[in-house]
């Protein structure tokens, strides 16, 4: 059985016309071949949106959750809405023909198509996951990243974007180059006025006392999948959890600090800013497991 397992989408969109008539819904395709327009929008312009699916032995996870987010984008991208029945089958069908495995991820990606044709363009890509035991294990150092934009940003200013999971991903990836040069892994970003936002490809969470926290809503932050369900498993011991407009001093009084994200999972901040700070080994590794094995 593959690796990779790629199936195109002949119609991602009802509102839009199929690319062929007649064809079945979606097709697999040879992933080490080009499959994609050079003039399609996602390659000259990173117009378009996706989706990360964590897939736990074989079930993917919080996978209406994404499904939802992945139109809620969509909308916010005045894309055609994704068909989301079809988009379901995809990745189960994906997921179905890949190697089986404790951990792999789907990506489901649907651009705006080539220039002028008004058909989006969709697919759906499926791997085993890379080995996260390490990180997971001994966490990562961050660094607080200004990210330009007030916390209000998604409300003053909805054509920015924030807040929608767009293709437009170099500055997620930059500014991981730039914690490194400052001799660390990873990324809070913190809005110009002053206030705790999400790291570039996670959520972040924090512990005081008995009560888990995260940034949010409406600051412009991604909706996280697993941000929901590391508030259920907290729920299921009995902690109490909600929503707070954090400062970085709310991040350096906290107990404990977790960026989690689909596939890598959670791992715990041991620094920010070249500050070390409490790690709780036990319930990270904990929350994993239980991460790891969800169903839904
Ligand atoms: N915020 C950003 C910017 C992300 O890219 C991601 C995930 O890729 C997240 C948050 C976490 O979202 P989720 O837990 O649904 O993967």
């Amino acid at each position: 059985m593959p690796h990779e397992v790629l199936a195109l989408l002949n119609q991602p969109s009802a509102d839009a016309a199929p690319h062929t008539e007649g064809a079945a819904p979606f097709a697999f395709a040879d992933v080490a071949a080009p499959q994609v327009s050079v003039l399609d929008l996602a390659a000259t312009r990173g117009d378009g949106i996706f989706e990360g699916i964590s897939v736990g032995y074989g079930k993917p996870q919080a996978f209406e959750h994404h499904l939802q987010r992945f139109a809620r984008s969509a909308r916010m991208l005045d894309l055609p809405a994704p068909d989301l029945a079809l988009w379901r089958q995809a990745v189960l069908a994906a997921i179905e023909k890949l190697e089986p495995g404790d951990e792999a991820w789907v990506k489901t990606v649907m651009t705006r198509g080539v220039e002028g044709d008004g058909r989006p363009t969709g697919w759906v890509y499926a791997t085993r996951s890379a080995d996260f035991s390490r990180v997971r294990a001994d966490g990562v150092s961050v660094v607080l990243l200004d990210r330009g934009y007030r916390h209000d940003v998604a409300q003053t200013s909805p054509w920015l974007l924030q807040g929608a999971k767009t293709l437009s991903y170099a500055v997620n990836r930059s500014v991981f180059r730039e914690a490194n040069r400052r001799g660390a892994d990873d990324v809070i970003f913190v809005s110009s006025d002053g206030y705790v936002l999400e790291g570039p490809t996670s959520n972040v969470v924090y512990r005081r006392g008995n009560t888990l926290l995260t940034p949010g809503p409406g600051l412009g932050i991604l909706d996280g999948t697993t941000q929901v369900n590391v508030f259920r498993y907290a729920e299921s011991l009995g902690l109490t959890t909600g929503l707070e407009l954090a400062t970085p001093v709310h991040l350096a009084e906290a107990d404990a600090v977790w960026l989690v994200s689909s596939v890598r999972l959670a791992v715990a901040v041991t620094a920010i800013d070249g500050i070390a700070r409490e790690v709780d080994t036990e319930f990270t590794a904990d929350l994993n497991a239980w991460l790891k094995a969800l169903e839904q």
